[in-house]
């Protein structure tokens, strides 16, 4: 197997990926700050984390993966206030659609989902420790982090701090570098707004001090992996190395990973633009939730990723001839015996795949490697040079695929139904197809083709699209 790389923001270079502890991985991913509903851009990053998460898994690393739902920042508190709610019942909406989106989109739960809300006895604690260090200072109650304290500032995301003014303050939970100033951990109450009681006064914490306290909480002072968005590096990513390492005086994240944005058309997404989607207005739209995460994914996490709607479906034709594929070799007849270099011609393909996805999670590799060897498989069995005794390493290699692409198994037309697309009364169950399908095979033989004929078009009416093999066998595939 190959060695494993990836890209590490911190030090700038693609390195081996060693974690502390032999076969484990401790991992934290900021999760979605639940105010509204997330759109494909935030997926985009939390597809790649899950085919890190895969394809570690299928490395044989055992992995403890914590992913937090920041339920408390300024937009929330705004939005709750303004609403007149109290948080968790502001966020509880959102915080339950990103489980039915990760869901719908094959992303895995991590070992723990945890909310900001739950953590707040952590995070004073942690504030706590940076005032005995004197890396504080209060101002109108609210704690400010001092960071001319920590002169490492700015070695994630290289900014440059040498002319920023001691004492310059910034509330803000998001800013730009320009704006880098000493940020707050803890803020005073405002009117109306919800705060909590606590040893270092009445308030609410910052969105930085979330991160810091949870993910020391569930993994140790020093992380293996910590991954987000290319816009979270700065400063929030800076922020949390800042408190972490001034209270515990360790690294706090050995490797950092940052997915690039998504863009629209090419285009920064935005709701003035029209080109601002959830995945809910994507299925409203007719696409399949296979499309949309084979879409996401097959872009390798650090180049740009350009959303078209031709992107879209091009992943679906991709994914209709790999199930394809699997449907052949599962009903295919073949002669018995084994071609031979056929078994080495999957080995290769198997060890492409993996030299693709070790080599900092290359998808695109991956997936050329496995669509040469679907191709090249496919000439072969329609010459007759595929048999029997070569399937079973064929699904095997499928199978790994698909334990990180997750595209290939087709259960999109329940997951669309879960979340309330296609009604119930003309969604076909599999069941159904393949009893309709028997009866029109019957219809045939006694050859009733007006029968046939009819079993057919209700099936097409259904969606559902039979393809007669020559020898016989019925396929059939969701439209
Ligand atoms: P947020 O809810 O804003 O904290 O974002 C959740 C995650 O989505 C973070 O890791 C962000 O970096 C990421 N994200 C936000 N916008 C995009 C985008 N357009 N493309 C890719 N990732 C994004
Ligand atoms: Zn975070």
């Amino acid at each position: 197997m190959t060695e494993i790389r990836f890209h590490n923001t911190l030090t700038g270079q693609t390195e081996p990926f060693v974690p502390q502890r032999s076969g484990e991985v401790g991992m934290y991913t900021c999760g979605p700050t639940v105010y509204d509903f997330a759109h494909i851009g935030n997926y985009r990053t939390f597809v790649f984390q899950d085919i890190l998460r895969r394809f570690l898994r299928l490395r044989g690393f055992r992995l403890n993966h914590v992913m937090n739902l920041t339920d408390v920042d300024d937009r929330i508190i705004a939005k709750a206030a303004a609403a007149s709610v109290s948080i968790r019942d502001y966020t509880q909406k959102f915080v339950q659609a990103f489980f039915d989106d990760c869901k719908t989109l094959s992303i895995e739960a991590p070992e723990h989902w945890i909310r900001a809300t739950d953590h707040i006895d952590d995070m004073v604690v942690l504030i706590q420790k940076l005032q005995e260090k004197t890396y504080t200072y209060g101002g109108e109650g609210s704690i400010y982090y001092r960071i001319a304290k920590f002169p490492e500032y700015g070695k994630l995301s290289k900014i440059d701090v040498t002319g920023i003014q001691a004492g310059a303050r910034v509330d803000n939970d998001r800013y730009e570098k320009e704006s880098a100033r000493d940020f707050a951990l803890w803020k005073a109450p405002k009117p109306g707004e919800h705060f909590w009681e606590t040893p270092i006064g009445p308030g609410r914490p910052g969105w930085h001090i979330e991160c810091s306290a949870m993910a020391m909480k569930y993994l140790g002072d020093t992380l293996d992996i910590h991954t987000g968005g290319i816009d979270l590096a700065f400063p929030h990513h800076e922020n949390e190395i800042a408190q972490s390492e001034a209270a515990t005086g360790k690294p706090f994240a050995r490797y950092w990973m940052h997915a690039e944005h998504l863009l629209v058309e090419g285009e920064k997404m935005s709701k003035s633009l029209g080109n601002f989607f959830t995945l809910r207005d994507l299925f409203g739209k007719g696409y399949k939730p296979s499309a949309l995460r084979f879409a996401l994914a097959g872009v390798p996490y650090r180049r740009q990723l350009n959303f078209t709607f031709e992107g879209l479906q091009q992943a679906a034709s991709a994914i209709d001839r790999l199930r394809n594929f699997a449907d052949r070799l599962k009903t295919g007849k073949f002669p018995q015996g084994s071609v031979p270099g056929m078994s080495e011609r999957i080995k290769k393909a198997a060890d492409d795949f993996d030299a693709g996805l070790s080599d900092d999670l290359n998808t695109a590799m991956a997936l050329a490697a496995t669509y040469d060897f679907v191709r090249e498989a496919n000439i072969a069995m329609d010459k007759g040079e595929f048999r029997q005794g070569d399937v079973a390493a064929a699904q095997e290699f499928l199978a790994t695929f698909d334990k990180v692409f997750a595209v290939v198994a087709d259960n999109d037309a329940e997951k669309l139904q879960a979340l309330g697309y296609g009604n119930s009364s003309g969604a076909i169950t599999d069941a159904e197809i393949e009893k309709l399908i028997a009866e029109r095979q019957d219809a045939r033989k006694r050859r009733e083709f007006a029968t046939s004929d009819r079993v057919r078009k209700e099936l097409a009416d259904r969606g559902i699209i039979l393809e007669d093999s020559k020898d016989g066998t019925v396929r059939w595939k969701r439209k």
